[in-house]
């Protein structure tokens, strides 16, 4: 992030205002870019600081940028990144009241390495999760709100309406670590997901690569299993 103190504005503006008296400005930044080449400083965070002032040519950074106080660039273009652990679309919008009633359980009866507790809620575990007991290699898989244990499949049930936000509160809270940056978006996201199943449906859980127009990115998927026994 690029910063200037009122020193080095003021010595700044005087540069600038200096040389358009003599030589006139040509609408290009060639003073303010002298000024950064001597001052040591990187050109296009300074640009970017200069038009967010409106200082779009060296006449406009002597009238415009502000004498008084030191000035900041900040960054408004992206928010402060946060890892994406549960893969959401960039656009992905959320509020914390959507509200949902389908949730996945875990179901000891199930078999398939189901190291949750029976009944507990289960929610997929972020990418880059290790499992803490034997979960096969070639799957992805829920945590237990709870235990925090791996289960490979869960089954899809009613329960009473809940918020993003509660549901959110509910994970994070649970003290377990893989789970401490769930927040209202990702339930949004993942509980949305789930309430396009069925209740009583046996589901597993994975990230699948989607190759789009512009560039391949990971989704998180809830998907059907067909149990065998
Ligand atoms: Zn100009």
């Amino acid at each position: 992030m690029a910063k200037l103190s009122r020193q080095e504005v003021d010595s700044l503006c005087s540069f600038v205002d200096e040389r358009i008296r003599q030589q006139g400005c040509d609408h290009t930044h060639r003073f303010s870019r002298e000024w950064a080449a001597l001052k040591s400083f990187g050109w296009d965070e300074l640009l970017d600081l200069l038009e967010q002032y409106g200082g779009h040519c060296d006449c406009e950074v002597f009238l415009n940028l502000p004498e008084e106080i030191e000035v900041e660039w900040v960054e408004t273009a992206t928010e402060p990144t946060r890892p994406n652990l549960w893969r959401l679309p960039v656009n992905f919008n959320a509020s914390s009241d959507d509200n949902f009633n389908l949730l996945i359980f875990c179901d000891a009866k199930l078999g398939r390495n189901t190291h949750a507790l029976d009944g507990e809620i289960l929610v997929p575990a972020p990418r880059g999760a290790k499992p803490r007991k034997g979960i096969r290699k070639s799957v992805h898989f829920f945590l237990g709100c709870s235990s925090g244990m791996p289960a490979e499949v869960g089954v899809v049930a009613e329960c009473d309406g809940v918020s993003a936000e509660v549901f959110a509160r509910r994970v994070a809270d649970s003290g377990i670590e893989e789970l401490s940056s769930f927040t209202y978006r990702e339930a949004s996201f993942v509980l949305s997901k789930i309430s396009a199943l069925k209740p009583g449906m046996p589901v597993g859980t994975n990230f699948m690569s989607v190759f789009g127009a512009s560039q391949a990115h990971e989704e998180l998927r809830i998907h059907r299993v067909v149990i065998c026994d």
